[in-house]
């Protein structure tokens, strides 16, 4: 058995280049057309597995090429695929991405494969939950699954963080039983209704999760890092600075290195940090998973 667990997403990414955005109507010449392993599930799994963390993967992909060869990807990084469903019938998951000249993107998703993981697509894996340290969600799966995968894991006594993307609004039911919630500013926003905008407005939104049930708010601050919050009393990790091209994915890769840290037995500060060298490695490189660094590639970052 696995120490985490990963819920979520498998997408792929074909990601097109292009010099202004097409109006309703227009064709457009693109260029440079890449497909991209993506989806918050499978990057925040990649990401853990990456750095280090002992995980399985709940997940359904479609019965097409892009599919499998996610599945044999998963296995190369030491993911335990045992719960990656395949769907028939069915493609994988997509985003469609334009990337402006500006470095704008313009994203349209659909869940397709992803869609399919039912609560009872989930129930035959509950035992990998249950035997499990922590449960890892993200919101790109059906939220009734996310909601019976938290419960399991809730009555087991298996940690459940819950990284509330994309922004959506949520049952008191599922927050009751969510141990670490881990938005970005945007998220914690639509969650609470508290624009974060500093430090001091970063504990008001924590505050409101605490109210919600949840112990533990850590609320992700793009390159100013992280305000943390416990029993309502918060304070700043500060990340790495880095000149940024690409930041798809750095809250992935920020959410699976911090528990793959916790994993390896770091505190709390210390796997913060690891998990800021992660996500600052990746938002120099191009891509989701492409850009999700080891954790050789973390160690030596930090050395
Ligand atoms: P999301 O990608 O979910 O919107 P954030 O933008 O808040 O999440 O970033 C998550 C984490 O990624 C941050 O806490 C930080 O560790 C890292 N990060 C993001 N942007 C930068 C940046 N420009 N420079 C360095 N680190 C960054």
């Amino acid at each position: 058995m696995n120490k985490l667990v990963v819920l979520g997403s498998v997408n792929a990414d074909h990601v097109l280049q292009v010099a202004s955005f097409p109006r309703p109507g227009e064709t457009l010449l693109g260029h440079s057309y890449a497909v991209i392993p993506g989806g918050k599930g499978a990057n925040q799994a990649v990401a853990a597995a990456r750095l280090g963390a002992d995980i399985a993967f709940i997940a359904c992909v479609g019965d097409d090429s892009f599919g499998a060869n996610m599945i044999t990807e998963f296995g190369r990084d030491g993911i335990n695929t045992q719960a990656v469903m395949v769907e028939q019938d069915t493609p994988t998951g997509i985003a469609m991405i334009q990337v402006a000249a500006t470095g704008e993107n313009s994203i349209c998703i659909s869940a397709e494969a992803n869609a399919c993981l039912t609560p009872e697509r989930l129930a035959p894996h509950s035992k990998l939950i249950e035997q499990a340290d922590t449960l890892l969600m993200q919101l790109e799966t059906p939220i009734a699954t996310i909601t019976q995968a938290a419960k399991i894991a809730n009555q087991a006594g298996t940690r459940v963080v819950l990284n509330p993307a994309p922004a959506q609004p949520l049952s008191d039911e599922l927050l009751a039983v969510v141990d670490l919630i881990t938005p970005n500013e945007t998220e914690a926003e639509l969650l609470t209704g508290i624009k974060v905008t500093d430090m001091a407005s970063a504990q008001v939104a924590a505050n409101a999760l605490h109210a919600k049930g949840i112990s533990e708010v850590m609320i992700t601050l793009g390159s100013q890092g992280v305000w943390i919050s416990k029993a309502g009393t918060g304070k700043q990790v500060k990340g790495f600075r880095v000149d940024a091209v690409d930041t798809t994915a750095a809250g992935d890769t920020f959410n699976g290195g911090l528990l793959a840290g916790l994993q390896a037995g770091l505190v709390l500060d210390d796997a913060i940090r690891f998990a800021h060298a992660a996500a600052a490695i990746s938002v120099t490189r191009v891509g989701a998973q492409t850009s999700i660094p080891t954790k050789a590639e973390v160690d030596a970052f930090l050395a």
